[in-house]
């Protein structure tokens, strides 16, 4: 019998953000526990669903779900929230072994007010605790921005290899492979890994589109190099003021170092090659609901500034401020406003209202705006996806939430949760059809096309202010590393 744990503390933490990440926030956006991890994903398409298939159909493999803690990006994990949470998911794996491997979901861009590395200070103490000879295979997001800390401890390092991240799960089974066949004795995975000195423009992270598609296809070729046993390239998360802030890439072998550094080297310098690429240009909120067309598909406007995904906080108002004063028609929005669905509530369904909505969290993303509208339904907030797009959830909880109908047909869907934009079950699920929209604003950059493009016709980059700006130059860094392209010049 194969025992072996399942544990993670997945955060991407936007060290700008106003949002304190604590432990009431863990626990409203998902600490989960045992049998909970295998309700929410084993028929999901994240890394724990991966991780989890390893032991389906296998008997002489058990893989036991512990803890994963996970909250929607923002900003640094209290140090109190961080020490909570490692404290038992370390005291969960050394009251449940012996293990024969541990599985780490990670994200790889967590940053606590303690540990700029919070993900390499994890990795640390489980290697401590479960000593040097057990595998510990780690899978994360393609937005980690990998320390050696972290490559050091782990055994297996693999990243997703897909933005929209839609691959998690694949990536989940891939490092669960390997971990099984290092605890056979069939394998021993080494690791190299390499920091570009670049970082890439959120604009331009797309797997789909150039540079990126170019590089990732590359760094994959060298899979059919023999004893080349996996490949990872990480887009890094640039919104993190830490060291490790920008690009990596990391190779593994069969026991061969020397072959799996030369392979990564091989991969960094194709990554160094595309730089020129690296940048990306977005219009305005008022320059892109004039651009929006009558289509018979609907305009999709990316609100880059307030990307979810990447830490916003859901509430930005100059994309809303700039379609009223267009007067666009068919507009639909998402926005956080938990105290105006509250109103709106207790009004009830059919109620005239007149609410100040959104930018209500700090100054930097717009300011609340008035509106009159018509409370048209009121819903749990709960829906399901059962397709893998970004990320691989299958179980949403936008809370309470409201549909508040305006004049020109626009409708503005108010939530009480935080919910990545990342299925369009959140708008059906209200009975609105997405494809009789004509402008649709997503709260992300790239992350929602997985699940918007298939229904979109114009799709607009939208620079919006706030602290997920794709324009990096407004960012005060104090401690990211130097020389870093496009920041400084490097020859
Ligand atoms: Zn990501």
């Amino acid at each position: 019998m194969i025992r072996i744990a399942l544990l993670g503390l997945a955060h991407e933490t936007n060290t700008f953000s106003s949002v304190t990440t604590d432990l009431a926030k863990f626990e409203r956006d998902g600490i989960l526990r045992g049998e909970e991890i295998i309700a929410a994903h084993a028929t999901a398409h994240t890394s724990l669903s991966g991780f989890l298939a390893a032991g389906k159909d296998d008997p002489s493999i058990e893989v036991v779900p512990l803890i994963w803690a996970w909250a929607n990006p923002s900003g640094a994990i209290t140090k109190d929230a961080f020490n909570q949470l490692t404290t038992e998911m370390l005291s969960l794996l050394r009251n449940n072994g012996e293990w024969d491997a541990v599985f780490l979901a990670q994200h790889g861009a967590a940053v606590s007010e303690e540990f700029p590395d919070a993900d390499g200070e994890i990795v640390r103490r489980v290697r401590e605790l479960v000593g040097e000879d057990i595998p510990i295979g780690v899978t994360l997001d393609m937005h980690a921005n990998v320390t050696s800390e972290v490559v050091r401890n782990a055994t297996v390092i693999v990243g997703f290899q897909t933005n929209p991240h839609i691959d998690a799960r694949e990536r989940a089974e891939e490092c669960a492979s390997l971990i099984l066949e290092t605890v056979r004795g069939r394998i021993k995975p080494v690791m190299a890994f390499t920091q570009i000195p670049a970082v890439i423009s959120i604009l331009r992270q797309s797997t789909l589109e150039e540079p990126m598609s170019v590089i990732v296809n590359h760094a994959l070729r060298t899979l059919s190099k023999e004893q080349i046993l996996s490949v990872s390239v990480f887009e890094g998360y640039p919104y993190a003021d830490v060291e490790a802030m920008g690009m990596s890439c990391l190779t593994i072998s069969d026991g061969n170092y020397e072959l799996a550094k030369a392979t990564n080297q091989e991969i960094a310098d194709e990554i160094w090659s595309h730089k020129s690429d690296f940048q990306g240009y977005a219009c305005s909120a008022a320059e892109a609901v004039i651009q929006t067309c009558k289509d018979n598909r609907p305009n999709l406007l990316l609100d880059v500034g307030d990307n979810i995904g990447g830490g916003g906080p859901a509430d930005s108002t100059f994309l809303l401020v700039a379609a009223l004063e267009a007067k666009v028609n068919g507009f639909l929005m998402i926005l956080h406003d938990p105290h105006v669905v509250g109103l709106c509530i207790a009004s009830g369904l059919g109620a005239k209202v007149s609410v100040e909505i959104g930018a209500k969290k700090d100054g930097r993303h717009g300011k609340p705006v008035l509106v009159d509208g018509v409370v048209s339904l009121i819903s749990d907030g709960k829906y399901e996806e059962p397709t893998p797009t970004h990320g691989g959830f299958r179980f949403f909880d936008s809370g309470p939430t409201v549909v508040l109908e305006m004049a020109n047909d626009m409708l503005l869907i108010l939530t009480t949760k935080i919910t990545l934009p990342a299925s369009l079950e959140q708008i059906r699920s209200l009975g609105i059809r997405p494809e009789d929209r004509r402008v649709i604003v997503a709260k992300g950059t790239i992350s929602p096309q997985a699940a918007y493009r298939p229904i979109a016709g114009k799709v607009i980059l939208v620079n919006t202010p706030g602290d997920t700006s794709s324009d990096l130059q407004q960012f005060n860094y104090k401690q990211r590393r130097r020389p870093l392209h496009p920041f400084e010049a490097i020859s």
